[in-house]
């Protein structure tokens, strides 16, 4: 049997040292090995990154360009170092950027790609099968990749990040690519505004849904997640539809996959593109008046009630246990 090529990339260096483990599942008996790409004009200290976490090789693909080349430019990228190390799997970091990468790879390698997967392994015949959501989150599909390579995409913290190994084995390559001139011409970037906390980061999340009824009535949430060393963060109608809170602060499908100590859901009914988000959270708190809602079959303590008499209840109890 044949020992396992696996190319990873993801423009996001948290990510690429995620799918260095990601990666590492997947080796078969005879073992593997795991390239990681970066591509850009600063990728040498990420290529080192991965190195010392155990990495078997760094492609460090230089295309000249001052920043990082849009989706094509990676897509040609990556064709380069795929024709350098003949992979069997492909592994993307799901990040905005990567799902536009992933999808182009595969149409330009024809063949079939994964995207958002939750979990991978090797089926019998050493192909590449995964389990991702389907249908809006409402079900769960195992599938399993044909053709080489096989290609998956995987959310940022799906994996934890490749531990620091004693002595890194492997090296550096540097391939150059040259870019063909861009296709589309960018007038202007303008900064996002974003909040001052990192949700994907916090040990302790308050989150909001429409329970909620007025924008100000968010502070009493705030109150609670500061009371906690925690932060707010909130489902998408609270992100989206009314804008209440920023679009980082929403956990979800379409929003920031969490992996928090403690999540207390606040007056949230549990959808599945909400659950997808905070899945990963250890202990969930579901405060909600409605017996039914399916958030209560996600919590591992559940509060049947009025949000605006348990977290004020909540507090007092919490303040006076701090004094005593
Ligand atoms: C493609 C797609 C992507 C999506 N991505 C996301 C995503 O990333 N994140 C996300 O959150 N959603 C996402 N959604 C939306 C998702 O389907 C739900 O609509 C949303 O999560 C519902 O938000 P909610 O729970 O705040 O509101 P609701 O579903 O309206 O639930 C409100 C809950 O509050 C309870 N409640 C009301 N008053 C009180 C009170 N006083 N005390 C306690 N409980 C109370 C109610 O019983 C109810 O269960 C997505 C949808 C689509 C189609």
């Amino acid at each position: 049997m044949n020992i396992q090529e696996i190319l990873i990339f993801s423009e996001n260096p948290d990510t690429l040292v995620e799918l260095l483990t990601a990666g590492r599942t997947l080796f078969g008996p005879a073992g593997g090995r795991v390239t990681a790409v970066t591509i850009g004009p600063t990728t040498t200290e990420v290529a080192r990154d991965c190195l010392v976490r155990g990495a078997d090789q760094a492609l460090v693909i230089q295309t000249g360009a001052a920043s990082l080349p849009a989706e094509n430019g990676l897509v040609l990228g990556l064709l380069e170092a795929i024709r350098a190390t003949d992979p069997d799997t492909i592994l993307i970091g799901a990040t905005r950027t990567g799902t536009d990468v992933v999808a182009q790879l595969a149409q330009a390698l024809e063949v079939p790609c994964a995207s958002n997967c939750m979990k991978l392994r090797r089926d019998e015949d050493g192909n590449l099968e995964i389990e991702r959501r389907v249908y809006g989150g409402r079900f769960t599909a195992t599938q399993v990749l044909m053709g080489r390579p096989q290609i998956a995409s995987i959310p940022p913290n799906r994996f934890p990040k490749a531990d620091l190994v004693q002595e890194a084995h492997g090296s550096i390559k540097e391939v150059v690519v040259e870019l063909p001139p861009p296709r589309i011409r960018v007038k202007a970037t303008l900064p996002r505004v974003r909040s001052a906390v990192d949700v994907t980061k916090a040990e302790v999340i308050v989150a909001a849904g429409r329970g909620v009824k007025k924008v100000e009535d968010l502070s009493l949430l705030d109150t609670l997640a500061s009371a906690l060393g925690g932060v707010l963060a909130g489902t998408r109608p609270l992100t989206g539809d009314v804008d209440w809170l920023p679009i980082d602060r929403r956990v979800g499908l379409s929003g920031q996959t969490v992996k928090p100590n403690l999540y207390i859901a606040c007056g949230i009914s549990g959808q599945i593109e909400h659950i997808v988000g905070m899945k990963g959270a250890r202990t969930v708190v579901a405060i909600n008046n409605d017996p039914k809602a399916p958030i209560h079959a996600e919590a591992d303590y559940s509060i049947i009630g009025d949000l605006y008499e348990i977290v004020p209840a909540f507090l007092d109890a919490y303040e006076r246990t701090k004094r005593t």
